[in-house]
């Protein structure tokens, strides 16, 4: 699968390499349980996830990224492979996937990483956890507006939250508001194509600390966004 990666001009180690196809076959194993991923084919996963979270993303190495809504463990197990300086945090709100990124972690022996089972609206007013990460991440979790909430509080002034998604533009133009309200401003928008479906990065600057009221809670991030 070396080629695959090579394609994108990702050169990893034989070890890397190894990390990534035991990451593989733990995550279709554990899929015939759970559902952790629709696409389950070798080289679609590959191209699809472990392809996808790192394309766009430069060097992490020796920071603290949280990512938000963990699931299989995308963008931040890929992420953590190829950087593993970064000290890690995966966040993700179901129990069982949380059991699945644990034992990814053992399984692939990847260092300061902490799996949370957890909300991103609770977690954000822990004190321990706000505006405590040089990044935050998420893919496939919300809208961008809706993301803004849940993953600019948990991100330092002058840091930055990642933001994986297939079309930005239209989700970047409802988020004035909440950009303003929360402290962010789109720094970068990196856009790139993964076998013809279109992929961007929106890279969201931390700019000012967020209001304390914020994330609002009890859905109101998702069923009324700012
Ligand atoms: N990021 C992974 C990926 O790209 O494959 C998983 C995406 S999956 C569609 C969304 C995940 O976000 C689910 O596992 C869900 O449990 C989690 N999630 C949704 N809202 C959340 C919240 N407010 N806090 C923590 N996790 C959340």
């Amino acid at each position: 699968m070396k080629e695959i990666f090579e394609r994108y001009n990702i050169t990893l180690s034989n070890e890397q390499l190894e990390k990534f196809d035991k990451y593989y076959r733990l995550l279709v194993h554990y899929n015939s349980m759970f559902n952790l991923t629709a696409i389950t084919e070798r080289e679609e996963v590959y191209k699809k996830h472990f392809v996808d979270s790192l394309l766009g993303v430069d060097n992490l190495t020796m920071e603290t990224l949280i990512d938000v809504g963990s699931g299989g463990g995308f963008p931040a197990i890929p992420l953590k492979i190829v950087n593993p300086n970064i000290k890690l945090t995966l966040l993700e709100a179901t129990g069982k996937k949380c059991e699945f990124l644990k034992t990814v972690v053992s399984e692939l022996d990847l260092k300061e990483v902490t799996v949370i089972n957890g909300r991103a609206e609770d977690y954000a007013k822990n004190p321990d956890f706000r505006e405590k990460f040089d990044h935050a991440s998420a893919r496939a979790v919300a809208r961008l507006n809706t993301l803004l909430e849940y993953c600019l509080p948990f991100v330092k002034i002058g840091g930055s939250f990642i933001s994986y998604k297939a079309n930005a533009k239209d989700e970047i133009a409802e988020c004035d508001n909440a950009l303003k309200i929360l402290g962010g401003s789109i720094q970068e928008v990196k856009e790139y194509t993964l076998d013809d479906a279109n992929r961007s990065i929106i890279i969201v600057k931390k700019e000012k600390s967020t209001p304390p009221k914020y994330p609002r809670g009890q859905g109101k991030e998702r069923k009324n966004p700012l």
